[in-house]
């Protein structure tokens, strides 16, 4: 498989007050492959969304690379080489209506990208482009000369789609695309979005709080707590046998549609609330709330390991020399 994207020890850290330092984002390090659905899942506060963030360039990273097709997106860049990235790069946020400008037709707001990179010749090919986005999203021409507030929340973030795909991105990170939506809804974007990865052979980073949520959508999904990832897989192989145990807890949680197996399921309560990432536990971050915490935990932080096969945990549980030392 092909590596469009390679995150490598990023890290993306917060001034608060004079001397505090909020650790969003502390070491992470992973690779999205062409073509495929990531999906990265975490309670809010964890460090996903700063991730995407800081991977698309909205922030600055404090540490760490960001190689999109082997170039370091954070190196120093030219303007020109900035604007390529942001047209190859695109997003789409949570709440579909804060991110589009109430005082802007659906047309400009589409056209925006299209006019920044030069995309069309004349006005007519702009507005030919524009409705052929709004056709491709579900919508049509009529949309075009209204306001996002005549719109439904579902219908926003079509229009939200329309215009990450405007500028022809490769790569799109969609920032919890579908929370704000109601269930009635979210399959239906979630439907539009694949259909859209397949035709135009999208690869996609699909931020979401809940596992449930990614799981119809990702090829691999990865968790993240406090700022790290703790364990990255298939999607298959993360609800069947997930390795961390905060991963265990998180899945327990989901409620299974066949009462005979709920029924006999043993559920994971994690005790305690997450800890501030302003001043995180020493060694492995989840353990004070991991019921398998050890000695070595509080002293060693947990190596990022391949387990078996593509499957990346961090938990001393799966690292022998840890288990030595413990
Ligand atoms: Fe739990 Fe220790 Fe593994 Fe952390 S390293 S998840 S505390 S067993
Ligand atoms: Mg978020």
């Amino acid at each position: 498989r092909e590596v469009l994207l390679e995150v490598k020890g990023l890290k993306k850290y917060f001034e608060v007050g004079k001397k505090q330092v909020l650790k969003a984002v502390d070491n992470v390090s992973f690779e999205i492959y062409k073509g495929e659905t990531l999906g990265l899942v975490g309670e809010s506060g964890c460090g996903k969304s700063t991730t995407g963030r800081t991977i698309i360039r909205l922030y600055g990273a404090t540490e760490g690379e960001v190689n999109y097709e082997g170039e370091n997106v954070h190196g120093k860049k030219s303007r020109k080489d900035l604007k390529k990235f942001n047209r190859k790069m695109q997003m789409i946020f949570q709440d579909p209506y804060a991110s589009l400008n109430p005082r802007m037709t659906v047309k400009d707001i589409i056209a925006e990208g299209i006019d920044i990179h030069g995309l069309a010749k004349n006005d007519k090919e702009r507005d030919a482009r524009v409705y052929e986005l709004l056709e491709t999203v579900g919508l049509n021409k009529d949309h075009a000369n209204r306001y996002p507030h005549e719109f439904s929340g579902g219908q926003r973030q079509r229009i939200g789609i329309a215009r990450a795909l405007a500028v022809d991105p490769d790569f799109i990170i969609a920032d919890e695309p579908i929370s704000a939506l109601d269930v009635s809804i979210q399959a239906q974007v979630v439907n539009l979005m694949m259909k859209l990865q397949k035709e135009r052979g999208l690869t996609y980073l699909f931020i979401a709080h809940d596992l449930s949520m990614v799981k119809h959508i990702s090829d691999r999904v990865g968790v993240m707590y406090l700022g790290s990832m703790v364990e990255l897989t298939g999607s298959d192989m993360l609800y069947e046998e997930p390795l961390h145990p905060y991963t265990q807890a998180l899945l327990s949680a989901i409620p299974v549609p066949d009462p005979e197996v709920e029924r006999s399921r043993e559920r994971i309560i994690l005790e305690g609330d997450v800890p501030s990432p302003i001043n995180p536990p020493s060694g492995c971050r989840f353990r004070t709330r991991c019921p398998h915490a050890m000695d070595v935990c509080a002293a060693v932080e947990p190596k990022w390991l391949e387990a078996r096969e593509g499957h990346w945990v961090a938990c001393h549980l799966y690292d022998e020399e840890a288990m030595k030392q413990n």
